[in-house]
C-alpha cells in the first residue's frame, strides 16, 4: 500500500501535533486495528481499538459546553486555531481532544448554534461551501452526526474531520465505505450506493450540495412526521466516493455515528475489541440505523 496517498498535509499534521502537546492530548501510540468480514459479502468492517475515545465524557444533558470552551481557548492561543488564516466564516478547526487517529479535528461555529436539520438546511448549505476546500486542502474528511443520532454535544453543531484511511497503515488492507465497490443508482447516475451493505443509503458526489440539500429536504417532508419533532436523523459520512448519507430509525440519546456506519467499528477494550465479529457490527448498526428494506431512498433522487 502506498503510505504516502494516505497521509494528510503535512503542514495541517505539525498544527495538529503541537495543539496536542499543549493541551496535554495523549495519542494513542499502539493503536489496534482488525479487519472482520463475513464469506457472503464482499463489504468489510474495520473495528479500532479506542479505550480513550469509548469512555470520553459526553455533554448530553448541556450542564456545560466543551465546545464554547475549547474554542474560547482557541481564541486566546493562535496555536489551538488550525484553521487560523484560513476563512471559514463562524467556523473554527480545534483538535478532537479524543482522537481515533492523529490529526482528528473538529470545526466548531462561534457563538454556538443548533445542528441543521431536515426542516432547516441552509446552514448545512453555508457550512459545506467554507469547509469543502478546507477539507480538500488538508486531507481530512469531513463527516457530521446529528443530534439523536452520535452527537454527543448536540446542543452545539460541529462537524468531525476525519482520517480513518490511517487505519489501512495497520491493517494493509483498506475496509469499510473507503474499500467498498459502489454502483450508480438507477434514477440518478451521479449518485451511488453499495450492493453489498444491507443499511438504507446513497452517496453523493461532495461538489454537487445541491443534490444532496435537495434530497435531504425531500426525505424531511416524506418521513419527518415519523419521527417525535418532525425531522430525520441522519449522518453524513465523508470518504472516497462522496457523502455516504445513513438514516436514524430513532432519536438516540446515544448510539452508534457516521464512524461506525461508513465500517469503522470502536471498540471500547480489549476483550470486545478481540470478540467483535461482522455479525456484532452489522447487529450494532441494524440498532440505531434504518435497512434498505425499510426505507427507500432512491425514489426521492
Ligand atoms: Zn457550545
Amino acid at each position: 500500500m502506498n503510505k504516502n496517498c494516505l497521509d494528510l498535509n503535512q503542514s495541517i499534521l505539525e498544527r495538529w501535533a503541537q495543539a496536542a502537546a499543549l493541551l496535554g492530548v495523549i495519542t494513542p501510540s499502539d493503536i489496534k486495528v482488525k479487519i472482520v468480514r463475513s464469506k457472503d459479502s464482499s463489504y468489510k468492517f474495520g473495528v479500532i481499538l479506542n479505550e480513550k475515545r469509548f469512555n470520553r465524557p459526553s455533554d448530553i444533558n448541556g450542564n456545560y459546553c466543551k465546545l464554547c470552551r475549547d474554542v474560547e481557548k482557541a481564541n486566546e492561543d493562535v496555536r489551538l486555531n488550525l484553521s487560523n488564516g484560513t476563512n471559514l466564516g463562524d467556523m473554527i478547526v480545534i483538535i478532537n481532544k479524543y482522537p481515533i487517529f492523529p490529526g482528528f479535528s473538529l470545526a466548531v461555529p462561534s457563538p454556538e448554534r443548533v445542528s441543521y436539520s431536515t426542516s432547516d438546511l441552509s446552514n448545512l448549505k453555508k457550512d459545506l461551501e467554507r469547509l469543502l476546500p478546507f477539507s480538500d486542502e488538508t486531507g481530512l474528511e469531513l463527516c457530521h452526526n446529528q443530534p439523536g443520532l452520535g452527537a454527543t454535544i448536540p446542543l452545539h453543531d460541529h462537524w468531525h474531520l476525519t482520517n480513518f484511511k490511517k487505519g489501512f497503515e495497520i491493517t494493509n488492507e483498506s475496509y469499510g465505505f473507503n474499500a467498498a465497490e459502489v454502483c450508480p443508482t438507477l434514477n440518478d447516475p451521479t449518485v451511488s450506493y453499495m450492493p453489498d451493505f444491507p443499511f438504507a443509503h446513497l452517496i453523493f458526489n461532495k461538489k454537487d450540495t445541491d443534490k444532496l440539500l435537495n434530497f435531504l429536504q425531500k426525505l424531511g417532508e416524506k418521513y419527518g412526521n415519523k419521527y417525535i419533532n418532525g425531522k430525520v436523523p441522519h449522518d453524513l459520512s465523508g470518504g472516497r466516493h462522496g457523502f455516504l448519507v445513513s438514516i436514524g430509525r430513532d432519536y438516540f440519546d446515544k448510539s452508534w455515528s457516521s464512524s461506525e456506519f461508513s465500517g469503522n467499528i470502536i471498540a471500547g477494550n480489549e476483550n470486545e475489541f478481540n470478540r467483535f465479529s461482522y455479525e456484532d457490527c452489522v447487529n450494532g448498526l441494524k440498532r440505531y440505523f434504518l435497512t434498505k428494506k425499510e426505507i427507500e431512498l432512491e425514489t426521492l433522487l
